[in-house]
């Protein structure tokens, strides 16, 4: 199975938040599927609630790719919004000037995650013409109102809001009147806007209804509609979009193209669930992706964002511990900074650099033993003799390709394609140590076969695709930084190590080996030299 293969059309499911089903993949155009997603508001940084709603989406990219689809992926940038007229007048720059060094940093976090670029990136700013003239539709279906140039949406008018969160406009009406925070210019208080009135010093375009900006959800309307059409196959987003933003795009878009029109397969992806009670204000609970892939490879990020199901929620762990003792510290501890366990007294300065990531070290050790995995392949492909006959791979390893592949055509199953790879990986790693009793070309055969379906697996997840010993010492450098290893101290032994054994001084060797085993370090000499690695 490869990208060059016929699109494999009969197995692919998707939840669809609109039914609230799995259902059979069925795209407009067989072979091809039009996707768009709701991309960032650039006002800041990224944290890793963006990257998800990143990588999910590139998940089923290059998933659908994979599987021979033809995919057209629009993701848009939300550069006028009220949060980023707030922040450049809080920052002292234009809106746009402050859009653009935003939409640049989101730009380099997400490739330093591995997400393939859209192949459309609309922005607002370049949209505005056929956003004027989506609300100019809504306004002569009498869907809309202007009201002292704020043009709304009359929500009563349009039959089926709420259809995909499962609210009653009755419902929603009878809680809505019991705020008093309610604008009385509005018909009723769900009318959204589709265009704000300029305030002095906003940007501001000219239009039919006076000088103003888009409001939000009609951006996504007018942008899919531009570049995929009024009928599209795959609309996705994060799960905190259902209400009111995904809800608004439907009544917006069917109210002025018709009621069987607009996103046919509605994709969301759960919450990220920080640990936040865990942790004093005072150090923070927010990190983002850049300090996060500071301490970590990014590709560490990315495998822990795919060990969970896209839906479900993820839980954000962190922990502080005591720097004399270790133990790990309550929020209250935090605080007083002092340890309750052994009454060290220190700072929060110090406190800060022992914030820990217990499920990103999982993650980061797993995709260490990987990665090592297939350094390890690759080492041994390269200096075995290749199968002198034609020899038939069965077991775990031959299996492991199709079943991570119907893992992930289940509804894009990125956790259960994950948990496939633990037999095989065993299984190589069992081959690699000693090939006793093991055919020799049954066992270079599975060993080149493991490695050739890895690289499918790379291709649809977007991990395990770098050279594996680069990443390795990459890894092994920022786990050095994390713990606090000092390298300069494992290089000088390492440097002692060798001229006590070219010395043929034994015992000296034998010294300097247990040293570094007390840093944690072990030492792996090969015919090119001496390598370091964690023990
Ligand atoms: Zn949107
Ligand atoms: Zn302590």
């Amino acid at each position: 199975m490869s990208a060059n293969n016929a699109y494999n059309a009969n197995n692919i499911r998707l939840h669809n938040t609109l039914t609230g089903n799995k259902e059979k993949l069925e795209t407009l155009e067989p072979g091809k599927c039009g996707i768009y997603c709701c991309g960032p508001t650039v006002y800041d940084y990224t944290h890793l609630g963006n990257a998800r709603a990143a990588v999910v989406p590139d998940l089923l990219v290059r998933f659908l790719r994979h599987q021979g689809y033809e995919v057209k992926y629009v993701r848009n940038v939300t550069d006028i919004d009220d949060k980023i007229i707030a922040r450049s007048a809080e920052q002292g720059v234009e809106p746009a000037e402050l859009a653009v060094r935003f939409t640049d940093a989101y730009h380099q976090d997400m490739s330093s995650l591995n997400t393939l670029d859209p192949d459309v990136e609309p922005r607002v700013s370049d949209t505005i013409d056929e956003i004027i003239d989506l609300v100019a539709t809504l306004m002569d279906k009498g869907l809309a109102y202007d009201v002292d140039g704020d043009v709304y949406f009359r929500v009563t008018k349009f039959k089926g809001y709420g259809k995909l969160s499962k609210r009653s406009v009755d419902e929603m009406l009878e809680a809505a009147g019991s705020r008093i925070d309610v604008d009385e210019r509005k018909e009723t208080p769900l009318d959204f806007a589709l265009w704000k009135a300029a305030k002095p010093g906003e940007p501001s375009w000219t239009s039919p209804w006076g000088e103003g900006r888009p409001g939000w959800h009609i951006e996504c309307s007018a942008m899919s509609a531009k570049h995929l059409g009024d009928n599209f196959d795959i609309h996705g987003g994060g799960r905190d979009l259902i209400f009111p933003h995904h809800e608004n795009e439907i009544a917006q878009s069917q109210g002025a193209h018709g009621e069987d029109t607009y996103a046919r397969t509605w994709v969301h992806n759960g919450f990220i669930n920080f640990a936040g009670e865990k942790m004093s204000k005072s150090l923070g609970n927010f990190f983002t992706t850049r300090e996060l892939t500071a301490i970590f490879p990014p590709e560490t990020l990315r495998y822990y964002l795919m060990t969970v199901h896209y839906r479900s929620g993820l839980n954000f762990d962190l922990e502080v511990t005591c720097p004399a003792c270790h133990a790990v510290m309550d929020k209250e501890q935090q605080e007083s900074a002092v340890c309750g366990s052994c009454g060290h007294e220190t700072t929060a300065e110090i406190l800060k650099k022992q914030v820990r990531f217990p499920s990103l070290e999982d993650a980061d050790d797993r995709l260490a033993y990987i990665y090592s995995t297939l350094a390890a392949a690759g080492r041994f492909l390269e200096t075995a003799k290749a199968s002198a006959s034609e020899v038939i791979v069965e077991g775990p390893v031959a299996e492991m390709l199709p079943a991570f592949v119907a893992h992930m055509a289940n509804d894009l199953n990125s956790s259960g394609a994950l948990g496939v790879l633990s037999k095989p990986l065993s299984e190589i790693n069992t081959l690699l140590a000693s090939g006793k009793g093991v055919n020799k070309d049954l066992r270079y055969a599975t060993i080149a076969y493991f490695v050739t379906s890895m690289k499918e697996v790379a291709e649809i997840l977007g991990c395990f695709g770098k050279d594996a010993s680069e990443w390795l010492v990459q890894r092994r450098d920022m786990k050095a930084g994390r713990v606090g290893l000092d390298v300069t101290r494992v290089d000088e032994l390492l440097v002692q190590r060798i001229s006590a054994r070219q010395e043929k001084d034994w015992t000296a060797a034998d010294r300097i080996r247990d040293e570094l085993a007390e840093l944690g370090v072990t030492v792996q000499d090969d015919p090119t030299g001496s390598v370091w690695a964690f023990l």
